[in-house]
């Protein structure tokens, strides 16, 4: 029967089968290199003679759903043209790999449409082979991303296992793609993007980012000429979070059970967006309003905060985001007050969205990716993996959640 065809199949044209052996359901094909095509690895001289040989094991493609394994005699070869003594090279090998060529070609197809375990299944790998196929291929493809053309940046972080270890995003505003990640979530995250916008000779316009003291210093120092503007979706988070407070501080302080009952239940409902109520969640929560002055003028300030961003023009903005921090000053309410000092700390770089109209709106997509990937539990047991995935993301080529 004419084999060779299999051979052509698994890539190993200049080898020679000496024997075929089943263990435990794979299939051990003996490979070694036809005499006529061994040549030196250094000059590439045929003038070589044998001089000892050692066993290797590769993974190579499966043959129906077997596994096949090239049990290869590895020649050491003495060149007689440049004296150099070495090991034969292995065309269907890349570097050290312990899997041919074709093999990892065809595990990473595979990535693309199945998740790491299914792949690792399918092929009878260990999950950590595939991993490692995968995440060689995505930092070949995507550990420099290219900067050119950046113009506009989100600066984001997130907590990629709960509460202990952070990354920080950096995001083309324009394209949704990340550009970069940093470990932590202070000043230093951003350490190694500076000099990678420098090199590119990136001239950043604008950057969006949350009030975080320690992004808002980096940014002024390492692109003096860019505008910051404060992200509007964290402004609003941070209010909430003020209103929440009034909230539990009135719930505490209210000793008519009824209305605590009231009060309590009513939190999902205070930090909805009131334009989205229904006429009956409206009128339960007119009437946790009605009975608690605080909260009344809380919910007001957190609904009336929105406008700021409405108006026609800057110098509108202003005047309403002037008139808001005064409300918010006077309303004896010190969770209030502290907002509002935030806010007017930060006055320009709020009212400056009316220069750029951007957002870290885009990030919002990617933080619901890293939960899922964080649900699928292994997004920290390998935090370089992890980055590259991000750094892939805006190419669907292999899926994020996999
Ligand atoms: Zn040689």
């Amino acid at each position: 029967m004419e084999t060779s065809f299999i051979y052509q199949a698994l890539g190993i044209r200049e080898q020679e089968c000496s024997r075929v052996r089943y263990e435990g359901g794979k299939i051990i094909l003996g490979i070694r290199t036809r005499d006529d095509k061994l040549y030196c690895a250094k000059c590439g001289s045929r003038h070589v003679i044998r001089s000892g040989s050692t066993v290797r094991r590769f993974r190579s493609m499966p043959i129906g759903s077997r596994p096949v394994i090239l049990e290869m005699t590895v020649q050491r070869l003495e060149c007689k043209d440049c004296g150099a003594v070495q090991q034969e090279n292995i065309h269907f090998v890349r570097g050290k790999e312990r899997y041919s060529y074709r093999m990892k070609r065809y595990v990473l197809d595979l990535c693309r449409i199945g998740t790491i375990a299914d792949v690792a299944r399918l092929v009878h790998m260990s999950w950590d082979t595939v991993k490692d196929i995968l995440k060689a291929e995505l930092g070949r493809r995507y550990t420099r991303p290219n900067l050119g053309g950046l113009r506009h940046i989100g600066i984001d972080e997130f907590a990629v296992a709960k509460g202990h270890i952070y990354m920080t995003i950096v995001v083309d505003l324009d394209t949704g793609r990340i550009v970069y990640v940093g470990n932590g979530k202070g000043a230093d995250a951003l350490d190694g993007l500076w000099p990678r916008l420098d090199r590119a000779g990136c001239r950043i316009e604008a950057v969006s980012s949350d009030l975080s003291e320690a992004f808002i210093s980096a940014v002024k120092e390492h692109l003096p000429d860019a505008v910051q503007v404060y992200d509007h979706f964290h402004i609003a988070k941070l209010m909430n979070e003020k209103l929440d407070k009034v909230r539990r501080d009135t719930y505490n302080r209210e000793t008519d059970e009824s209305k605590r009952r009231l009060i309590k239940g009513q939190r999902w409902l205070l930090l909805a967006n009131g334009d989205n109520l229904s006429p009956k969640a409206e009128e339960r929560l007119c009437k946790a309003l009605d009975i608690n002055r605080p909260l009344a003028t809380a919910y007001y300030l957190k609904e009336s905060l929105r406008r700021v961003w409405w108006q026609d023009d800057k110098h509108d903005a202003a005047l309403v985001l002037d008139d808001w921090t005064g409300q918010a000053r006077e309303s004896g309410l010190k969770p209030l007050e502290t907002v509002a000092d935030t806010f007017h700390r930060h006055r320009d770089g709020i009212l400056a969205w009316y220069d750029y109209r951007i957002s870290n709106g885009k990030l919002e997509g990617i933080n619901n990716k890293i939960k899922t990937m964080k649900r699928q539990a292994y997004g920290y047991r390998d935090l370089d993996f992890f980055k590259l995935k991000l750094l892939s993301l805006h190419d669907a080529t292999y899926p994020f959640s996999g």
